[in-house]
């Protein structure tokens, strides 16, 4: 038509769909969950801004999702009768990747060479709606945004450029048509026309979906000759059943994993499934998530972080910040609350005594998930730590009250084991007879950190010493005080007192000269120039006085400008 435009796709949008067209994926089913979850967050959309707009005309009287297969056509179409998009929602939705961390994502990809590595990578970046070119050659979307009159068609064979237009007469949401690639072969299972294939991905990925998820009832959709015209019978295909509110004994693993998939779009298992039920005034159930493997963008500043809230079944929204700390933004999952209101906005959310009393429990909940986890398995614990560790020790600075908590639960890199890290209560375990303090030293990498000339006299007398080299690890030991009655103490400042051999008097004589030299050339530099018995292969070492910053600190605020 005269009014059709063609439009090129964002250059990381073109990106990821080459990958999908080249089929990076080897399980190419779950292009439906993406469609089907799609459909899914677009009903929870329409149905929450019905109730904060009661003059939006939208029709809810019957919100589902409909799969339609034609053999002959080979076309597979997803319809939702959802909030549908305006025309800039599709070029702005469609047609460019928002997600923070893409760039980096693609950037990775291309540095790593061996197939395994990309499908890791790729594992951790879910492609949504794009997945559709792993199984079509072309792929037609129309939709027609809520209380709004002009429909949108667009269309493309994700080759560089798609094409846009208006239409008239579409129905309100989105209905998405993959024109199938030719079949391989013969293999009947990965034939997306199929019924009984299309059925089974359903009942595999999204039977949790809240919604009903409809497909015409087999032999309803063609009238033999001489029949009768029967109208098409629907058939709901998912049972719906939010899972959270299900006995635990009848949740299968692989369904909590589904679910985790539909709600966090991680593409990997969940590494832990946390659920809780509390009763009494304030209902509430909860089913989290620790994922097993951190997302690209945990430390970047628009990072998504919170769990979803639902209130009596209803979404409400996504990223409830208020319901986990930020230093546990990595958790993902479902509350549902009974008593509040469908109406809630996250700053009242921040604000309320009831909400907060979730957060507290929760975050307890996790803290101690991860402590069981800790003691009964190891490997999963390095995995996590792994992962989530350097964000988990941001909370020995957010959270106060949960320090000892928090302490408990993190490990750190140690001159005990050149790989094995060491939680706190195993270093304690391991103190010298006398010794009062966890040592310590800070630096950029445990490298730098074991040439240290600080560490020379501590390793020379067998102590053991912590390796810190994560950022935030200078933030907290300062100010963390200690752990089970011992404070911790960096071996680069201050005198340590590591006991038995003072310098003695013959040497001090003997070196008198020396350091009244370097203390008189040196006098802009330093304060003070001594003896020490701290060295054992290195001349010389510059320490700090005990209330300095350490050297990695003081970088950092001079980075900053300070
Ligand atoms: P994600 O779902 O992770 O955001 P997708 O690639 O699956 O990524 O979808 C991109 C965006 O396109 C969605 O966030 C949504 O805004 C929009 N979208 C996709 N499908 C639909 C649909 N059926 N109805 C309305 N909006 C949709
Ligand atoms: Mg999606």
């Amino acid at each position: 038509s005269a009014q059709a435009e063609t439009l090129e796709f964002q250059s990381e949008a073109r990106q990821l769909l080459q990958l999908m067209i080249h089929s990076i994926y080897s399980n190419k089913d779950i292009f439906l969950r993406e469609l089907v979850s799609n459909a899914s967050d677009a009903l929870d959309k329409l149905r929450l801004e019905t109730y904060r707009d009661k003059d939006l005309e939208a029709d809810t009287a019957d919100l589902h999702v409909e799969i339609a297969l034609d053999k002959d056509a080979r076309t597979l179409t997803v319809r939702d009768n959802g909030i549908g998009m305006s025309r800039d929602d599709v070029v702005n939705l469609i047609g460019t990747i928002a997600k923070s961390g893409t760039a980096e994502f693609l950037r990775k990809l291309k540095e790593s060479q061996d197939a395994a590595g990309s499908q890791d990578l790729i594992g951790q970046f879910g492609v949504g709606f794009y997945s559709s070119f792993m199984v079509a050659d072309k792929v037609t979307l129309v939709t027609r945004k809520a209380g709004t009159a002009d429909g949108v068609r667009w269309e493309s064979e994700g080759e560089g450029t798609y094409t846009i237009e208006p239409v008239a007469d579409a129905p309100q949401g989105t209905a998405v048509t993959l024109h199938l690639k030719p079949a391989d072969d013969e293999d009947h299972l990965f034939d997306y026309t199929s019924e009984w294939k299309v059925r089974e991905i359903v009942k595999r990925y999204s039977d949790f979906i809240t919604w009903p998820v409809r497909m015409l009832k087999q032999g309803t959709e063609s009238t033999e000759e001489g029949a009768e015209e029967a109208a098409p019978e629907f058939e709901t295909v998912n049972s719906r059943k939010a899972l959270w509110a299900r006995p635990s004994s009848e949740v299968s693993d692989e369904e909590y994993q589904e679910f985790y998939k539909h709600i966090s779009h991680d593409w990997n298992n969940a590494l832990e499934t946390v659920r809780m039920q509390a009763e009494g005034t304030f209902e509430y159930q909860a089913l989290l998530f620790i994922p097993s493997q951190a997302p690209m963008d945990l430390f970047m500043r628009d990072a998504k972080r919170g769990v979803q809230l639902y209130v009596k079944r209803v979404f409400i929204m996504d990223d409830c910040e208020a319901l986990m700390p930020t230093y546990l933004r990595f958790v993902k999952g479902v509350v549902d609350a009974q008593d509040l209101s469908l109406n809630v906005s996250r700053e009242i959310l921040q604000q309320d005594r009831q909400i907060r009393a979730i957060r507290r429990r929760l975050e307890k909940k996790i803290l101690s998930t991860i402590k069981t986890m800790m003691t009964e398995e190891a490997e999963k614990y390095a995995t996590f730590w792994r992962e989530f560790g350097r964000a988990v020790k941001e909370g020995l600075l957010d959270d106060p009250d949960n320090r000892t908590a928090i302490l408990d639960i993190s490990s750190f890199e140690s001159t005990h084991h050149a790989e094995k890290p060491t939680s706190l209560r195993d270093y304690v375990s391991r103190m010298k007879d006398g010794q009062e303090h966890i040592y310590y030293l800070t630096g950029d990498s445990r490298t730098v950190v074991e040439n240290s000339p600080h560490l020379e006299a501590f390793r020379a007398k067998g102590y053991e010493v912590l390796i810190l080299t994560d950022p935030v690890d200078e933030m907290w030991v300062d100010g963390v005080g200690g752990f089970e009655e011992k404070s911790f103490q960096s071996v680069a400042k201050g005198e340590v007192d590591l006991g038995g051999d003072e310098t003695s008097d013959e040497q001090k004589a003997e070196f008198e000269d020396l350091l009244k030299w370097m203390s008189a050339t040196l006098t802009d530099s330093v304060k003070e120039v001594r003896l020490s018995s701290r060295l054992t292969t290195s001349p010389s070492c510059i320490v700090g006085d005990s209330g300095d910053m350490t050297p990695t600190l003081e970088k950092m605020y001079r980075a900053m400008g300070q």
